[in-house]
């Protein structure tokens, strides 16, 4: 694969700081500190080298929501890592899955893994809690909630979620550490921001009634078009893609 040109590199070093400090101004204007958020740049829409690309420009957690992507991209790392001694990055990089996990990519996937953000089913989370038992790992997860109610959205009902707790905050080598949620494709700022808010409620809810059995610091919301109502929320990762291609794509 071509390494990004000199051009590339110069626009995605500057999307990385211009989303950077609208996302600082966001927390500012929500009253938060800057460092209670951090950014996931999703990396779906690129190939590997511009992936790389971005994490060069300081982006340290990169997002995808296909296993498969992530394996190739995860493999390009490997090998310019290792082809690169001196090392272009300032630290490793943190894959984080953001999409929907068959089980049978598990076993797989799972050594790459920092965190993910999409756990949608009591099945997935024993087929993690067993391979991350036999892996000798333990996977910070969230779990993602169908907020909008939207029949086309993935996630857990808010109603499921109860019984989906009680089995899986007894399950080993995952650690249940928040909530996940996207808002309706149509959803206007306010709107967005009253579903986010819901997130928050129920993440507060499960907090007070799970307590000592989970620690659910947090939210994952909010993308391109909707992170700053999400911060204002209390979104602690923000998953941004478009914005950080924004001329490359
Ligand atoms: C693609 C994707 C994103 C990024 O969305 P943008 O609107 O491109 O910022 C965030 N979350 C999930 C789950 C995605 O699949």
């Amino acid at each position: 694969m071509v390494p990004a040109s000199d051009a590339t590199a110069r626009i995605i070093a500057d999307n990385w700081r211009r989303v950077q400090d609208e996302v600082v101004s966001a927390c500012g204007a929500a009253s938060r500190a800057a460092s209670e958020v951090r950014i996931v740049g999703v990396s779906k829409y690129v190939p590997p080298e511009l992936a790389w690309q971005l994490a060069s420009s300081g982006c340290g957690i990169l997002g995808e929501n296909r296993p498969q992507s992530l394996w190739d991209k995860f493999e390009y790392f490997s090998q310019t890592m290792s082809g690169n001694p001196a090392g272009r990055l300032a630290g490793p990089t943190q894959w984080h899955l953001i999409g929907h996990w068959q089980r049978n990519k598990v076993r797989r996937t799972l050594p790459m893994l920092a965190a993910l953000h999409s756990l949608d089913s009591l099945k997935l989370a024993q087929a993690v809690s067993e391979e991350a038992q036999s892996q000798n790992l333990q996977l910070p997860v969230l779990v993602e909630v169908n907020i909008s109610g939207d029949a086309s959205k993935t996630g857990l009902s808010a109603e499921a979620l109860k019984a989906f707790f009680d089995r899986a905050v007894g399950l080993s080598g995952l650690q249940i550490c928040g909530l996940m949620a996207m808002s309706s494709l149509t959803a206007e700022p306010l709107a967005a921001r009253r579903e986010f808010e819901a997130v928050r409620q129920l993440r507060d809810k499960f907090q007070e009634n799970y307590q000592g059995q989970v620690q659910l610091d947090e939210l994952s919301m909010g993308m391109s078009g909707d992170f700053a109502e999400a911060i204002a929320a209390g979104a602690t990762l923000v998953r941004i893609g478009t914005r950080l291609w924004r001329g490359i794509l």
